[in-house]
């Protein structure tokens, strides 16, 4: 098979360049991935897919050798980026790199998945069991994996495997990271700066609660990392007026439940003290991924160094096991053995520098295929 693969990558090496330019010219928001989402739809029809659809979640889903197939495993790839932009963004050539924003985060990623699906339809190949693949929708922030909830919805009870291809070569995640995410707004009476000086200020107010946030001593148990952030601040309305209100975006993350659990209550304790001094607090969860469930460690073992074993071979990258917050923390939820590795090479990840690098992209159209022939031909 390794000839085949290889032949396969040579003849199309030019076609997934091509095809990456093509999405990366699609802007893809989260929410917003229609575009995209049609375009993939199109392509893997005119690679011989049958039965694609696009769900209400804009995820565009292949049921491939699914029906009758009790046990289906699932592949993703996202659609969406963080950029807000409606328009194409610059796409550079330099030689070496391919610059554009959103080009490996996942875009990259998406076209291997696409080209890999494209391999098993030209060479007829048929799983034992079903495979799903999907370009998936809502991966990035406040998308809050509404894609891969809404497959995991549908497919209840079906999946018995999850795979997304998100990142780059070098790190294989093999845990999870959950965190919760709040809007914060905070409202005061407010008034002239000089004539109303002592009414209380928003801001002022509000950076008490930033300040508690940057105290708090974040839990450790075994080797868990966990986190927290303020990532927006805003509030006010001039430089003579008693701030009224202001408002912050901001999250912890942890891959333990446990101290997920303690970050909440420290985050609680916070916002309650708020309440308790008189303050006009609103507080909205506007982001939940949960971490792992009960999942079977020696299953996610075999796919892991499976996996890993594929990309050092194919890309001589030495792989690190990390904990990520991907689409994979729904299926971790929910008990079911994932992954989530990257089928390409890069950086500058959720930046407008963001890069590829060109000479070693092909070898991850190796890492794909061979990723979904070895997790789902073999009886694992
Ligand atoms: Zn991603």
């Amino acid at each position: 098979m390794t000839k085949v693969i290889q032949a396969y990558i040579q003849e199309h090496t030019d076609e997934l360049f091509s095809l990456l330019r093509e999405l990366c010219a699609i802007p893809a928001p989260s929410h917003h991935e229609e575009q995209r989402a049609e375009f993939c739809k199109s392509w893997l029809e005119s690679a011989g897919a049958e039965g694609v659809y696009i769900d209400d979640a804009k995820n565009v889903v292949f049921p491939y050798a699914c029906e009758g197939s009790e046990k289906i495993s699932v592949f993703f790839a996202h659609t969406d980026t963080v950029f807000p932009d409606t328009e194409p963004m610059p796409y550079v050539d330099d030689g070496e790199n391919l610059l554009c924003p959103g080009i490996c985060d996942d875009t990259a990623n998406l076209a291997v998945l696409m080209m890999t699906v494209k391999f098993l339809l030209a060479k007829k190949i048929t799983p034992p069991h079903g495979i799903l693949f999907v370009c998936n929708s809502c991966e990035e922030g406040l998308g809050n994996l509404k894609g891969a909830r809404q497959i995991f919805f549908d497919y209840a009870g079906r999946v018995k495997q999850f795979v997304t291809f998100d990142g780059h070569f070098s790190e294989l995640a093999d845990r999870c990271v959950g965190s919760h995410r709040y809007e914060v707004e905070l409202r005061t009476e407010g008034g002239h700066s000089y004539e109303a000086f002592g009414n209380r200020n928003a801001i002022a107010e509000l950076s008490r609660l930033v300040t508690e946030i940057y105290d708090i001593k974040v839990p450790v148990i075994g080797n868990s990392k966990t986190t927290y952030n303020v990532g927006i601040i805003e509030g006010g309305t001039s430089v003579n007026t008693i701030a009224q209100s202001a408002k912050m975006l901001c999250e912890y993350r942890s891959d333990n439940e446990d101290c997920l659990a303690t970050m909440q209550a420290h985050f609680e304790r916070i916002f309650a003290a708020a309440k308790s001094r008189g303050l006009d607090l609103t507080v909205t969860r506007i982001g939940e991924r949960p971490c792992m469930g009960k999942v079977d460690l020696a299953k996610i073992e075999y796919m892991a160094h499976t996996v890993a074993e594929i990309i050092e071979r194919n890309t001589g990258f030495s792989v690190e096991r990390v904990s990520m917050s991907t689409d994979a923390n729904i299926p971790l939820s929910l008990g079911i053995p994932s992954l989530c590795l990257g089928v390409c090479e890069g950086g500058g990840m959720h930046t407008r520098e963001e890069w590829l690098v060109k000479k070693s992209y092909h070898l991850g159209l190796a890492v794909g295929i061979e990723t979904v022939l070895a997790l789902t031909t073999e009886e694992n």
